[in-house]
C-alpha cells in the first residue's frame, strides 16, 4: 500500500497580481507612499502609487531609459513608465536606439525620444 504525501505545493514567485503583473516597490516615491518632491504637500499621497508604496509592473519588464528607472523626469511623473519606473520587455532582438543612442530622450526637449517611445530600444528587423 502506497502512501502518497502531496507536499503543499508553495509557489515561490512575486507577489503575482494576475495576468502577467506582479507587484514592486513604487519608484516614484521609492516605496514611502509620499510624494516625493512635495509637489501639493509632502504629506500629500504619491500619485502613483497612491500612497500604497507598491505599484503593478510587467513580470517581464526593465528600468525604463527615460527616467533610469527612478520614475521621475525631474519633478514630473515619467511619461513612458507612469511613474513606476518599469517599462515591459519587448520581445525578440533588440538595438540601442539610434534616435537617442538608448537613453530615451528627446534631445531637443524633456520629453521621451519617439523613435523608442522613451525605452532605449528598438526591435531588430532585419
Ligand atoms: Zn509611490
Ligand atoms: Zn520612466
Ligand atoms: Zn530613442
Amino acid at each position: 500500500m502506497t502512501h502518497v504525501q502531496q507536499a503543499a505545493e508553495k509557489t515561490v514567485q512575486m507577489d503575482r497580481v494576475g495576468g502577467n503583473m506582479v507587484e514592486v516597490t513604487c519608484s516614484f516615491c521609492r516605496g514611502t507612499g509620499k510624494d516625493p518632491f512635495g509637489i501639493m504637500s509632502w504629506l500629500s499621497n504619491c500619485c502613483v502609487c497612491g500612497g500604497r508604496g507598491m505599484v503593478q509592473a510587467p513580470a517581464l519588464n526593465r528600468r525604463c531609459a527615460h527616467c533610469r528607472g527612478t520614475g521621475a523626469v525631474k519633478t514630473f511623473t515619467c511619461t513612458v513608465c507612469r511613474g513606476t519606473g518599469y517599462v515591459p520587455v519587448i520581445p525578440g532582438p533588440l538595438l540601442p536606439c539610434p534616435e537617442c543612442r538608448g537613453t530615451g530622450d528627446d534631445a531637443s526637449s524633456a520629453l521621451a525620444c519617439i523613435t523608442c517611445r522613451g525605452r532605449g530600444w528598438v526591435s531588430h528587423k532585419s
